[in-house]
């Protein structure tokens, strides 16, 4: 079976990443070319030898950073490459007063033990609002959910949506269990409403290839959405399975004597446990490396927890 191409117009250059460093989409032409979202601190870099090579900006300056939403994955390059390029920042204005003050646990960076660099604000992005972006025009919509103040991009044109963490091909980003966000999970519905009426032909996710089957991605997020609406303890467990997980891409190994207390130590898997799961620490880092290796996500090596998730950038 063949696949069909993705045909996304010239335009549009999408650098897909990994799970680290959420992938970026270069929109060339118009008044220069945008970039929405830099991926993570750690793989700065990457992201600056990708954005600047010859499949990207070539030799040209970046107009304008615009981000989905505020996760480390998303905005770890936005300091560097506006301090390069001499360009504003447009970020979403629900999540912009996070930024303004940085929250460092509204923004998950220092509570989920995630590092950022931090950049300021310059234009707001109001959901609603339209803008030329490269060659084409692009809506701001809201989606809530994974993130309470995210935005996802479509252009009508040629139906194509910028979904950060809101739609994967299989699923969206983690969501806060109702003990910690009681609005996530009704928004993260919400939201999947919004996106199935718009009739979508490309998704350029977050994570992951873009993709035109678009229907069964959105049918794959219900049935996700559906499991985690009937179980606050399942939303717990995946999401701290989930950023547990992420920061092993960071660390690459992490020794598993010390999980117990590390995971004590971190705000979001401590509030977690308190208000939702309430096992022992020992019970919860059982249950996270047990898990995640069960899962293929991480092996046992020597001692350590070793990714077992690529990171080839
Ligand atoms: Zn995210």
């Amino acid at each position: 079976m063949t696949l069909p191409a993705i045909d996304l117009p010239r335009s549009v250059h999408v650098f897909v990443r990994d799970w680290l460093s959420a992938n970026h989409v270069l929109l060339k032409g118009g008044d220069g070319p945008v970039l929405v979202d830099t991926g993570y601190d750690s793989h700065k870099a990457l992201t600056q030898a990708l954005v600047e090579g010859p499949r990207g900006l070539a030799g040209t300056r970046l107009a304008k950073i615009v981000n989905t939403h505020g996760h480390s994955d998303h905005v770890g390059g936005n300091a560097l490459l506006s301090a390069r390029h001499g360009c504003p920042i447009a970020f979403p204005a629900v999540e912009a007063r996070a930024v303004d003050a940085w929250d460092e646990r509204a923004l998950l960076y220092g509570y989920a033990d995630q590092r950022c660099d931090r950049f300021g604000v310059d234009e707001r992005i109001e959901a609603g609002s339209t803008h030329r972006w490269g060659e084409l025009a692009w809506r701001a919509l809201a989606a809530p959910g994974h993130d309470m103040g995210a935005l996802v991009y479509f252009n009508d044109e040629h139906r194509i949506l910028i979904a950060g963490d809101a739609l994967w091909q299989r699923g969206f980003g983690f969501v806060l269990p109702r003990a910690l966000d009681p609005d996530a999970l009704p928004a993260t519905r919400a939201t999947l409403d919004l996106l199935a009426a718009l009739d979508v032909r490309f998704v350029i996710p977050g994570h992951g290839e873009p993709f035109d089957a678009v229907e069964p991605a959105l049918e794959f997020a219900y049935a996700r959405l559906a499991s985690l609406e009937a179980d606050d303890e399942r939303v717990a467990r995946y999401a701290c399975k989930a950023i547990f997980s992420y920061k092993l891409l960071e660390v690459r190994r992490f020794p598993e004597a010390d999980l117990e207390r590390y995971l004590q130590s971190v705000g979001l898997y401590r509030d977690m446990n308190d208000r939702v799961l309430r096992m022992t620490p020992a019970a919860l880092a059982a249950f996270v490396a047990d898990d995640l290796v069960r899962a293929g996500a991480v092996r046992r090596e020597g001692g350590d927890l070793v990714t077992a998730l690529g990171t080839a950038g």
